[in-house]
């Protein structure tokens, strides 16, 4: 059987075209036969060469009457000349033989670049083109036009010909898209046989054709049922692929056991379990949701396969609870766990947390002895890149010798420096930071391998879940938190002063009422040229640290539309100063965040706003992780459309964290066509009459829309998908994992995605190495070149 795997450059010749193939991903055989054309069209019906008019897309059935390669007048580029006569209307006796004839010119660099063209092109050669006319009336031709060759003089099969889906390939300069199609065209001239990637139990239930049948068809169909049938094949066989990159990468990372945790386990002679005795001291009781995820989660400790499960639950869904729980878990059977974040900001976050939750049964301050028989507490560390020297030592000695504690920190858990001897657990918050090959060093220390708890506060969409994370069982937790008050969002077009400026009297009379009010702007100060306070990407002016880019934010580097050359942005600085100026907010205090402000003088100001000394906040999105203040009840957002939508849901979870109802009302010059143009009436925030209606649907208009209509982070996910193309919710989601699909849509291939990835479950499950399926193993092979998936 023929090895796909073959190099392209064993087959063809010519660095230029290799690279040029290279810079489309075409390395191997198989990757060039499998390039699926961007799409089909069609040459048309054949023209007589009497009705030819200029400009005309045509498509002529005709013989080479005499083919000459040379130059062009000024002799700066080689021209192969071709001349036709129309084969159509040759029983035409009225016609004249001038008539029939019709030149056509191929041009290159040079004349070898025109052997192929002038080698099938010989004198007397029958064939079908199809090109636009060029030239005038007079001096009418076709450059380079698209032609078959025909073997037999016959008008019947030149129709048929004529009227046959055609592909087009995505082309790159210097290699067009039927330079593309000959080299497909020559390798599989010579393909004995192709190799099958899906079985024939799964083809005949999904109804697909065989390899060879869908090979031939994707490049050369019949008719469009032919190619439908080719494109389907191709995608079944990408989630397959996939799929079964992703369930080898979870039978590897699950193929060393890890420690079975008992509930019952304790670490004392007297006393309750640790977690019973969590429990017990909780303030509150486990949610329905939050009883069953843990369920899930204890069930799954309890094995000695490693548990791989990602948690999902909005900000304050109580996610870190549940990891506490199978901390301690791991902890009163004495074992390490280790909880990681993506910053250090956010690890001294959940250091503090966890300290608060755990009150007397955590010991944060202790001596490093670990738990000794009998102990109550649970040692408690903080190791990140500023723990001092000593303390990192004595916390790594502590990791080496395998005493049983709960460590928190960043990255630098990960460094080679520490060594976790007896790690029964990692935690880690927002997984999209941490990439396999950490996962995989991770995993790789010590006697057994750790179970391991993913948490995102970010919702994810079921086919990103599926196809990024499709190697994680996946928990939710879809309530949202107890005793939060309702949001209402309001979208208001900036154009209706009245609006607006009922917007500042509204949030003045929350703040009178006792609340607190966020302004968000999308710049710092006029002169911010990246934008970056809405990107969260800072050229300079935040720190990797910052709370900006802390958390996973799919906005950050997302696509927005380009911004209009004579758009003006709101800044803190300007909209402060405009603020304190305003007669409604005399009296009230007003703080300003932002990046370029040192960390010091941000979090006065956070505090200040926090204990109500100023209730008004105008801030960039460096509020948007980490802000816990129940009393902030109002949010308004300038230049809304600026930013994206999970940026924005993120944004609005700042309010409404307590039992005061909230209002967010997302500012933007922009009309609401879909009746989002609510507008602030007297004293009540009210859906207000529609706008004029003229505004056009565009992307912005539909986020902000999407984003006025639900509070439901799943729901805003998937319209977010919707409505962004979908490369950019993946490659934000993971580096180096965007370029994974080709054919398949998030979108529309949900079904797809997940049939796929049931049935390469099996096939992996009862063939781990692929072995009776090699065609696969190569695909999956190819999958993880780069970017191993499934080293261990
Ligand atoms: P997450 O990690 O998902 O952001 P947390 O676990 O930090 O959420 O919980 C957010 C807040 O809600 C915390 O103050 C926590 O103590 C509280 N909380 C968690 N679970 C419950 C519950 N079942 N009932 C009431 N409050 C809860
Ligand atoms: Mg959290």
């Amino acid at each position: 059987m023929m090895n796909l795997d073959v190099p392209l450059s064993h087959l063809v010749r010519g660095k230029t075209v290799l690279s040029k193939l290279a810079h489309l991903g075409l390395e191997t055989l198989g990757d060039l036969l499998w390039y699926p054309p961007r799409r089909m069209y069609r040459w048309g019906e054949l023209t007589r060469f009497d009705t030819l008019t200029p400009g005309a897309d045509v498509t002529l059935f005709a013989v080479v009457m005499s083919s000459e390669l040379g130059w062009t007048r000024r002799h700066d580029k080689a021209m192969l000349t071709v001349v036709l006569q129309d084969e159509l209307g040759l029983d035409d006796t009225l016609w004249g033989a001038r008539a029939r004839r019709l030149t056509v010119r191929f041009f290159a660099k040079h004349p070898s670049a025109l052997s192929f063209h002038a080698k099938r092109l010989e004198k007397g050669t029958l064939g079908v083109f199809a090109g636009k006319l060029s030239g005038g009336e007079r001096d009418a031709f076709l450059a380079h036009p698209e032609y078959q060759v025909l073997e037999d003089y016959d008008p019947e099969v030149a129709r048929e010909l004529s009227a046959r889906p055609q592909p087009l390939y995505h082309a790159t300069a210097g290699l067009p898209s039927w330079k593309i199609e000959k080299l497909i065209e020559t390798q599989l001239a010579t393909l004995e046989s192709v190799p099958e990637a899906i079985p024939a139990d799964l083809r005949e239930a999904w109804g697909l054709p065989s390899a060879g049948e869908a090979l031939r068809w994707l490049h050369h169909p019949e008719n469009d049922e032919q190619h439908a049938l080719a494109s389907d094949y191709l995608r079944f066989r990408e989630g397959l692929t996939l799929g079964a990159a992703l369930a080898k990468a979870r039978s590897q990372i699950q193929a060393r056991p890890a420690w079975g945790l008992d509930l019952e386990a304790r670490r004392g002679e007297s006393g309750e379990p640790l977690v019973k005795r969590f429990l017990a001291r909780l303030p509150f009781e486990l949610t329905k949701g939050q009883e069953t995820v843990w369920a899930e989660i204890a069930g799954d400790l309890a094995r000695e396969t490693p548990m791989n499960r990602l948690l999902q639950g909005e900000v304050g869904s109580g996610k870190t609870v549940l990891a506490t729980l199978a901390a301690l878990l791991a902890v009163q059977n004495g074992h390490q766990a280790a909880f990681m974040a993506p910053t250090e900001v956010l690890a001294h976050q959940h250091f503090e947390t966890l300290t608060k939750l755990l009150g007397d049964l955590g010991d944060p301050f202790g001596g490093f002895a670990g738990l000794e028989a009998g102990a109550e507490t649970v040692p408690l560390r903080l190791l990140t890149g500023s723990t001092p020297a000593a303390e990192k030592k004595a916390i790594q000695a502590a990791l080496e010798a395998g005493e049983s504690l709960l460590v928190v920190g960043t990255h630098a858990l990960l460094s080679k420096t520490v060594k976790f001897s007896n790690l029964a657990l990692a935690v880690v918050d927002e997984q999209h930071r941490f990439g396999v090959e950490q996962r995989v060093a991770l995993l790789s220390s010590g006697e057994r391998a750790p179970h391991f708890l993913a948490m995102s506060a970010t919702p994810i969409p079921r086919t990103v879940a599926m196809t990024v994370f499709g190697d994680l069982d996946v928990s939710v937790l879809s309530e949202l938190p107890k005793g939060r008050g309702e949001v209402k969002t309001f979208l208001v077009p900036e154009a209706n002063v009245t609006w607006v400026t009922r917007a500042w009297a509204r949030a003045a009379e929350e703040i009178r009422a006792g609340g607190r009010v966020y302004v968000l702007c999308a710049k710092i100060a006029p002169d911010d040229p990246a934008e970056s306070a809405a990107r969260g990407k800072s050229s300079t002016k935040s720190a990797p640290e910052d709370l900006e880019t802390g958390g996973w934010n799919p906005s950050n580097g997302e696509n927005l539309e380009e911004l209009a050359p004579d758009r003006v942005l709101h800044t803190v600085e300007e909209t402060a100063t405009y603020l304190a100026a305003m007669p409604v907010f005399s009296g009230i205090g007003i703080a300003v965040a932002h990046s370029g402000l040192d960390a010091a003088t941000k979090q006065s100001a956070i505090d200040s706003f926090s204990r109500g000394e100023t209730p008004l906040l105008v801030s960039t999105t460096v509020i948007e992780v980490g802000m816990d203040v129940p009393e902030a009840s109002m949010m308004i957002i300038l230049d809304a459309d600026r930013f994206g939508l999970s940026q924005l849901h993120q944004l609005r979870g700042r309010i409404g964290r307590g039992s005061r109802p909230g209002v967010c009302l997302a500012i933007a010059p922009l009309d609401f066509p879909g009746g989002g143009g609510e507008a602030v009436t007297t004293d009540t925030v009210a859906r207000s009459v529609k706008t004029s209606g003229a505004g056009a649907i565009t992307p912005a208009v539909e986020r902000l829309e999407a984003f006025a209509s639900t509070r439901d982070g799943f729901a805003l996910a998937e319209a977010d998908l919707r409505i962004r193309r979908e490369g950019d919710v993946l490659g934000a989601t993971q580096a180096g994992r965007n370029s994974r699909l080709q054919v398949l849509s998030l979108v529309t291939d949900a079904e797809i995605i997940e049939k796929t990835k049931d049935a390469a479950a099996k096939i992996v499950n009862a063939d781990p190495q692929l072995a009776r399926n090699p065609e696969l193993a190569r695909l999956v092979f190819r999958l993880g070149d780069g970017e191993n998936l499934t080293k261990s």
